[in-house]
């Protein structure tokens, strides 16, 4: 049974309940788009990678190189994030101050 101390204390599992409640797969837009029409829920559960949300702090960890490497962890902002010109997506060259 694979688990995690988080760094707030929550022990977090890979294992247990299933669907788990803190297990989320991420998949790339340009893999998902490829899936457009002829994917079946495990094709995109094999092409995603596997993350860990605490739900106590909202740290993630994300195994961007399987289950068997160590997760790369994330932990949320504590400044707010500002919103960005919307016509900017796709992203245009940077603007000087
Ligand atoms: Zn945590």
């Amino acid at each position: 049974m694979a688990k995690w101390l988080c760094t707030c204390g929550t022990v977090l599992r890979l294992s247990g309940l299933i669907p788990n409640p803190t297990e989320w797969l991420l998949v790339a837009d340009t893999v998902f788009d490829e899936f457009h029409g002829r994917a079946t829920a495990d094709d995109v559960y094999a092409a995603a990678q596997h993350a860990l949300r605490c739900p106590s702090c909202d740290r993630l960890y994300v195994f961007w190189s399987g289950l068997a490497q160590p997760p790369t962890v994330y932990a949320r902002e504590t400044e707010p994030v500002t919103e960005v010109d919307r016509t900017m997506h796709p992203p245009r060259a940077p603007v000087s101050d």
